[in-house]
């Protein structure tokens, strides 16, 4: 066997009185000498580094530059902000990272925050365009909680860790268990109170939305709104219409739930606007202002009102044997059937004497309940004069958000489409396509802010 002596090194530690010190030894193969390891450097042996003080910077620098260099791969990418996400997750954490994040979780002392590169949250927000002011807590949540599941790097570290933890607590080797056993009682192991990965990312989410409730007045109420107020079941078809959406209007959805959008209030508090007001009607421009609040872009709100309505119009036209009336043009109105005193959207007469009537309201989310409230109160005695004249009144209260999230009360939506006989496809598709709509148009409307109306054609996706 030839020994490569250049390839070889010596790493020496001595005992000197009652202290350890490195020292230079002096080893030779074949009249060689090993090289060796001068005071202070490290050598590397099966991908990790050693050396007299163990730091951590070799690990660290190659940590961040490896993730660097991913990120900035990524985000040089021209594609969708959900695919770069989607590249992140499955990037940084399939590599080499979780290895060299595991080695650093058994040695690591302080925060694991600290070792993270900062650039990774900065990327995620230039992705999102969301400002620097802008909270990241909503996007860190669950799909079914309005979030993007993006998980940040310090908690793919604590998992590493307690999976690593884990590891040497359950291992079949007892000088395994006694290094557990040894290390446990460290001040530097922070992890062993995890039992599991899943426990990590539930404690990580809940904290985000302990802060949503307590700390982020704003954001906390629009999110409490969404969540308490909305039919849950719903919420699995919200995201994957948000998700189908263009790159800008993928954005904007993010913002507009975190609260960043640049209305005037906000350019203003930026630096950026002489001005916080409404052009039309020197209110202060907040983002319920420009898409649900203004009283003059009221026909605005009309406009995106009456391309929902009119989706639904025709999805329900094919009801056999039924007569339909909706307050759009090209429709029998409905006054036909409840005179001048009340005009709901939309009736629908079957064969069997029942009588739909479907209220639709699209507001702010934070008006969600509110809205079904009010429209309960102001058709109460419709209901009850029509009873008279059906053999049964059925009231759909269809109370959306303008970002197309729909309230409780919308289960009598639902329930009217099982009356109907449409499969759980066609009304999740129907479902689907309003709350596109919805989203669509709101977009539009917040684009079309301060700037003249044009009229333009109901919306159809
Ligand atoms: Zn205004």
């Amino acid at each position: 066997m030839i020994i490569r002596v250049d390839k070889c090194s010596t790493f020496g530690i001595k005992k000197a009185l009652t202290k350890s010190t490195q020292y230079l030894p002096k080893l030779l193969i074949n009249k060689q000498l090993i090289p060796k390891i001068n005071i202070g450097e490290a050598f590397q042996y099966l991908g990790k580094y050693f050396s007299f003080n163990m730091p951590d910077e070799h690990h660290k620098s190659e940590l961040i530059s490896l993730v660097e260099e991913l990120m900035a791969d990524i985000d040089s990418k021209p594609i969708h902000p959900k695919n770069k996400i989607l590249l992140y997750t499955v990037d940084i954490f399939c590599q080499d990272y979780p290895g060299i994040l595991q080695f650093l979780a058994y040695r690591k002392r302080g925060s694991p925050k600290t070792l993270i590169p900062k650039s990774t949250v900065n990327y995620i927000r230039k992705w999102l365009d969301i400002p620097i002011s802008g909270t990241l807590s909503i996007v860190f949540l669950t799909r079914n909680k309005f979030g993007l599941s993006i998980c940040p790097p310090s908690v793919k570290f604590i998992q590493c860790q307690t999976v690593l933890r884990k590891a040497l607590k359950t291992s079949p080797n007892e000088a395994i268990n006694d290094l557990w056993k040894a290390t446990s009682n460290s001040k530097y192991i922070q992890y062993d109170v995890y039992n599991s990965t899943k426990r990590v990312l539930k404690d990580f989410c809940s904290g985000q939305e302990g802060k949503l409730h307590t700390q982020l007045t704003c954001q906390g109420s629009f999110f409490i709104n969404i969540t308490k107020f909305s039919l849950s079941q719903l919420t699995k078809i919200w995201s994957a219409c948000q998700s189908n959406l263009p790159k800008n209007i993928f954005n904007f959805t993010v913002r507009y739930i975190n609260n960043s959008l640049p209305t005037r209030q906000k350019l203003a508090r930026w630096g950026l606007s002489p001005t916080s007001d409404c052009s039309r009607c020197l209110a202060p421009e907040t983002p319920l202002h420009v898409v649900a609040g203004c009283q003059s872009y009221l026909e605005r709100f009309t406009w995106r009102h009456d391309s929902v309505l009119n989706f639904l119009a025709i999805s329900l036209q094919t009801v056999s044997g039924s007569h339909l009336y909706v307050d759009l043009p090209g429709y029998k109105s409905p006054s036909i059937i409840t005179g001048d005193n009340y005009r709901p959207d939309f009736l629908l007469s079957t064969s069997t004497g029942t009588l739909y009537i479907v209220e639709l309201t699209v507001g702010f989310e934070s008006n969600l309940q509110k809205n079904v409230e009010r429209k309960q109160s102001k058709y109460k005695e419709l209901i009850r004069e029509q009873n008279e004249h059906f053999n049964s009144v059925k009231f759909v209260n269809l109370s959306i958000s303008s970002l197309g999230v729909f309230s409780k009360e919308c289960c009598t939506l639902i329930e009217m489409l099982n009356d109907f006989g449409f499969q759980k496809q066609h009304q999740n598709y129907c479902i689907r396509r309003m709350t596109t709509i919805a989203i669509r148009t709101t977009y539009y409307i917040f684009c079309c802010r301060n700037k003249e109306w044009m009229n333009p054609e109901l919306l159809t996706v």
